[in-house]
């Protein structure tokens, strides 16, 4: 693995994200934050969004209530609502590009990413869908998660890794893992590899039809 790609899904968590925005302050490194809209209606919460992008972090749509994989939702608006409640709720704070990651049970990629319905509002609303390559499996809570991220990331040229910033306890070894990344001369950047990218800017790519439900 030459480069990496942070990114920290489900938060904003008062002390857990002040936890990760401290560790990656002291190390000068610039991530993204994927947040959970009904979060965000909590203003203890929200100051941390608020100051992860004041830091020059990315913030990202990760759903409104992050229940139903958006392609398995009986109702497709209510997918859309999914999407479009949390934008609202992002407000100044948004990247953008409009950055979108869904999510799939377990870091599992697949057709029960989006409906036909999210897929049609994230093209027409000009979103950047947002995938990964490594999921480490950090709500384990231990410590394991950095030996498993660089397995996976032995197969890849540039990794995207899904964290969490949630209290699974697997925070407190973040400071350790970025260390051996930069032991290994792992670059880290803040952009996304392009086979991360299943929508750009409103526009499909490749990988796109792979990531819904009904087909394209
Ligand atoms: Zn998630």
């Amino acid at each position: 693995m030459q480069k990496i790609t942070l990114s920290f899904d489900n938060g904003p968590t008062p002390e857990i994200t002040d936890h990760v925005l401290d560790v990656l302050e002291r190390r000068n490194i610039h991530a993204t934050f994927f947040v959970i809209g009904e979060k965000l209606a909590d203003a203890n919460a929200r100051a941390r969004t608020v100051r992860a992008h004041g830091a020059g972090h990315w913030i990202g749509n990760h759903s409104f209530t992050h229940k139903t994989p958006l392609g398995k939702m009986d109702d497709p608006a209510e997918s859309v609502k999914e999407i479009e409640n949390t934008q609202a709720a992002l407000a100044d704070f948004a990247h953008s590009r409009r950055f979108f990651r869904p999510f799939g049970g377990g870091g599992a990629l697949g057709d029960h990413l989006l409906s036909r319905a999210a897929f049609d509002y994230l093209c027409a609303e000009k979103f950047t869908c947002v995938t990964w390559n490594m999921i480490p499996r950090d709500w384990e809570g231990d410590r394991g998660w950095i030996q498993r991220a660089f397995d996976i990331g032995a197969d890849l040229d540039w990794g995207l890794v899904v964290l969490h910033d949630l209290p699974s306890g697997a925070m407190q070894y973040l400071d350790e893992f970025l260390q051996r990344l930069d032991d290994e001369g792992v670059e880290i950047v803040q952009d996304f590899p392009p086979d991360c990218l299943s929508i750009r800017q409103g526009v499909p790519t490749p990988v796109a039809a792979g990531y819904v439900s009904d087909p394209l």
